[in-house]
């Protein structure tokens, strides 16, 4: 049995198609079903829907085999124990600082002054400023960061932005790129190896059906 970690909602969408071209087809749709392990038109095939950022801790521990996630949550995560072989170029956006509009964020930076940062991405964030050489203190969130600078627990946010549409509609602006991100397929290291029959006939076909190789 192979074993693929996915998410609901826009990976899970961008998937079929990959998925498709592997031969595999889920048996039902994860927004409308309340099933957990999804079985699929393959016997030695299933599918099991767990949040976003818990992909790398299932094929870590080899409770998924493969699995599809952003590069957002694998640099959280620090990617232990997991062979990343394939940018998928799904599902695509950038981690950035955005700020209320009308704060000066680069003038605050060259005062030196220390910023209060609010964001889900901690150690993306952290790494950010430290070579930057931004002085931050950094609040953890878990959602809904846009709210922060506008109640002040925050003076800026480290978030993922696509078309900006939700930064514009909460009056803040993305004042400075920290990484652009695309979700990547990971594969538990130890089925590479024992599964390699079922599991590299799988990544070969993800490789040819995205939008770029590597
Ligand atoms: P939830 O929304 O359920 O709290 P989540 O934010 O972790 O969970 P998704 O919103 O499905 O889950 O995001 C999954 C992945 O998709 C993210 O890790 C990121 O790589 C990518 N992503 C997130 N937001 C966007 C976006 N606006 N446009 C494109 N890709 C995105
Ligand atoms: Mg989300």
């Amino acid at each position: 049995m192979i074993t693929i970690a996915l998410s609901k909602g826009r990976i899970f969408e961008e998937t079929v198609p990959l998925l498709a071209a592997a031969g595999i087809v889920p048996s039902e749709d994860p927004e409308s079903s309340r099933k957990l392990i999804l079985a699929t038109n393959r016997e030695d095939v299933r599918l099991v829907i767990v949040r976003a950022t818990d992909v790398p801790t299932y094929v870590q521990y080899g409770a998924a085999d493969l699995g599809i996630a952003g590069y957002d949550v694998l640099l959280e995560h620090g990617g232990v124990g997991l062979y990343q072989p394939l940018d998928l170029a799904i599902a695509k956006c950038r981690l950035m600082v955005a700020v209320r509009e009308g704060f000066d964020y680069f003038a605050a930076v060259k005062q030196g002054a220390r910023l209060r940062v609010a964001t889900k991405y901690v150690e993306s964030a952290r790494e950010h400023f430290a070579k930057k050489g931004v002085h931050v203190d950094l609040i953890k969130l878990y959602g809904s960061m846009e709210l922060a600078p506008l109640v002040g627990l925050a003076d800026a946010i480290v978030d993922l932005v696509s078309t900006g549409g939700t930064l514009l509609a909460n009056q803040l602006e993305a004042v400075e790129h920290v990484q652009d991100v695309s979700s990547r397929l990971v594969v538990n290291q130890a089925s590479l190896k024992l599964k390699r029959a079922g599991v590299q006939p799988i990544i070969d076909a993800f490789a040819s059906a995205s939008a770029h190789h590597h």
